[in-house]
């Protein structure tokens, strides 16, 4: 009895507490501003516990209690605290470790808002940033200074999909007491275990695999301490970030399917990696699950699967062609937000993005998601494309 359950189990009980909702199995959508308290006095000794009960909207309720529980402990870590969206996440952490006059280290290819962020934002307020390639490893200690406060870490690289040696960087920040950060939305908290790998503090883009379903915009973060969810609980209070409780309610279901959906997206991605490779238009497939992809040794050791996104590069082709390869796609849809159920095609520009190392600007990259459908479906529709893109349609 009592033994520890497995991932599986824990993805569909978690967070769930029907003693409490009159035997309510999903914990309801609580939709609130005020809460009413019975005297003057229990006010003000709510005051003191307002991120442990329930004080007012803003601070939590217990919809989104539940699903900071979900997400904890898909994570591995020892609480969470969720925020309006996945880039909200993101300044709710780099603001809680980082003072003016302080230094980031951040990945060149973190996600885009991420880096606008670095630049236009962080600066402004006297945060000083320093891209660092992002298969530097452990001679990132050569870009430490006394002022470095954070390292900032994300696994697969956005748009590029390297994979960081996340070990070897922590060993090196926690010589220097320095918090290292991770945008860790691509494996969902399920293929990849931050808090295993010597990450302090782990942000998920909820919006993608967590909710998936598209219909969500929801950011968490997850610390490993106490002490360091306190910070961020306080930090993301100060910034007056809070999730509406139909969105907590929808994240906490996506939750209970993540796994199979995860299963799903990952074999359909490996299905069209593998149409991808084989074709002549085709000069790289960047998936970490494919020796070629930067990292993809480390891949093997730290994560347990792929999920559902991953890079093309073609040969040289016309913008022309491959706007009207994709504009033609009938299951394939152009936007961004993948992680739900639905495949997703879209150019990428890597080169506007990176300030670190040799970027071939002549080289036209695509970014897929592989969404649910059936693979063979979306093999068809990749044929009729690449036709379009070698000018026969
Ligand atoms: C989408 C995304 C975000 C931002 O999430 P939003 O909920 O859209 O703000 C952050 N990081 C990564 C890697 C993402 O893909």
């Amino acid at each position: 009895m009592n033994k520890p359950k497995r991932q599986s189990t824990r993805l569909v009980h978690a967070g769930n507490h029907p003693e409490l909702h009159h035997g309510v199995m999903n914990t309801p959508t609580y939709r609130t501003s005020t809460v009413l308290f019975p005297t003057v006095a229990s006010m003000k000794e709510g005051s003191k516990k307002r991120f442990d009960t329930f004080y007012y909207g803003r601070y939590g309720t217990p919809t989104t209690m539940a699903l900071e529980e979900a997400v904890a402990d898909l994570e591995g870590g020892y609480r969470s605290v969720s925020v309006s969206s996945g880039l909200s996440a993101i300044v709710s952490s780099l603001l809680s470790f980082l003072k003016c006059g302080d230094h980031l280290l951040m990945v060149d290819a973190a996600y885009d808002p991420t880096r606008n962020l670095c630049k236009g934002f962080l600066a402004k307020y006297g945060i000083e940033t320093t891209f660092y390639d992002p298969l530097i490893g452990k001679d990132i200690e050569n870009l430490i200074s006394d002022s470095t406060k954070v390292i900032f870490t994300e696994s697969p690289c956005s748009q590029t999909f390297e994979i960081q040696d996340i070990p070897a960087i922590a060993q090196v920040a926690h010589q220097h007491n320095i918090k290292v950060i991770m945008d860790n939305t691509w494996s969902a908290g399920y293929f990849f275990k931050p808090f295993d790998h010597g990450v302090d503090i782990s942000i998920q883009a909820a919006t993608k695999y967590i909710s998936g379903h598209a219909d969500v915009m929801i950011g968490i973060v997850t610390t490993n301490t106490s002490q360091d969810w306190e910070i961020v609980k306080r930090t993301s209070s100060y910034l007056g970030y809070c999730v509406g409780g139909d969105d907590a309610y929808l994240t906490s279901r996506g939750i209970r399917t993540l796994e199979v959906r995860l299963e799903r997206h990952q074999d359909n991605a490996i299905r069209l990696a593998k149409w991808f490779k084989k074709r002549p238009e085709v000069k790289a497939v960047l998936h970490p699950a494919f020796e070629d992809c930067p990292g993809h040794e480390i891949w093997k050791r730290d994560f347990s699967g792929a999920s559902g996104l991953f890079g093309v590069v073609l040969n040289r082709f016309e913008d022309e062609r491959i706007s009207h390869m994709i504009d033609g796609m009938e299951l394939f849809g152009i936007g961004f937000s993948w992680g739900a159920f639905e495949s997703l095609m879209i150019p990428t520009y890597p080169s506007k993005i990176r300030s670190i190392g040799d970027w071939n600007t002549d080289q036209k990259y695509i970014r897929i998601h592989a969404g649910q459908e059936d693979p063979d479906d979306l093999i068809a529709d990749l044929e009729n494309g690449f036709e379009r893109l070698n000018g026969k349609a």
